[in-house]
């Protein structure tokens, strides 16, 4: 199991944010790497004493809606070809779309570990919109707030649980 983290979801989820904090003790960004294309960023995190690297996938979704379906396809190739463990980010604040399902659907036929990660639960009130998130098949939501940190230890928990 390679100990690469791939952060997927659709836009304003807060991936880039969750990024930036997970790798926030460590930071040592690697966009420069060759053969790193600007559309992922790597990062290195470590948590309790286990080192792993993380990947944004998102930063190629720019511009239309039409663009969408590529984009997951895109994400999903990337945590599929380089990633140990996926967290599939989703918004608490937004709830559920249908853009949401279509990652849930591609990310259930998937052979790796996915992590589903209810992010912007601010406050555990916001956290109960949370349980929503249930019903795409891909088992106990974490929400966590990539904003304040709220809970995040518990999601580090569950991830370095893999290496
Ligand atoms: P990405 O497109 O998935 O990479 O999302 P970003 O990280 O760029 O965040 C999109 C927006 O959501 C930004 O305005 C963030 O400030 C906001 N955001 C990210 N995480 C949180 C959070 O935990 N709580 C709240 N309230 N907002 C957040
Ligand atoms: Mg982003």
């Amino acid at each position: 199991m390679s100990n690469i983290v791939a952060i997927v979801g659709r836009p304003n989820v807060g991936k880039s944010t969750l990024f930036n904090r997970l790798i926030e003790q460590k930071k040592a960004i690697m966009d420069n790497v060759s053969g790193v294309t600007r559309d992922r960023h790597y990062g290195y995190a470590e948590w309790t004493g286990k080192f792993f690297t993380v990947i944004d996938t998102g930063g190629y979704v720019v511009g239309s809606e039409d663009i969408f379906e590529e984009a997951i396809r895109e994400q999903v190739q990337i945590a599929m070809e380089e990633a140990g463990v996926v967290l599939f980010v989703v918004d608490c604040i937004t709830g559920m779309t249908d853009l949401d399902k279509d990652f849930a659907d591609v990310l259930r036929r998937s052979k790796k570990p996915v992590i589903l990660v209810a992010n912007k639960a601010d406050t555990t009130e916001k956290s109960y919109a949370a349980m929503e998130f249930y019903e795409l098949g891909l088992g106990d939501p974490y929400p966590i707030s990539a904003e304040n940190g709220n809970n995040t230890g518990d999601l580090l928990d569950a991830v370095v649980a893999n290496f």
